[in-house]
């Protein structure tokens, strides 16, 4: 499950310590194509956008 951090609009995993009051996402934004566009460093124990969701 990914989280939308509500001051500046990342995605993150539900778990990141940094996203603090984040609102559920059930689907990645459209513009989320590879796990390469998702910044944060929560995002590495996962190989691909496969595993997210
Ligand atoms: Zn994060």
């Amino acid at each position: 499950m990914a989280t939308m951090s509500a001051d500046d609009f990342s995605i993150h995993t539900k778990d990141c310590p940094t996203v603090g009051d984040g609102m559920p996402l059930s689907d990645l934004p459209d513009e989320v194509t590879s796990i390469g566009d998702l910044d944060c460093e929560c995002w590495s124990e996962y190989d691909s956008l496969d595993e997210i969701s």
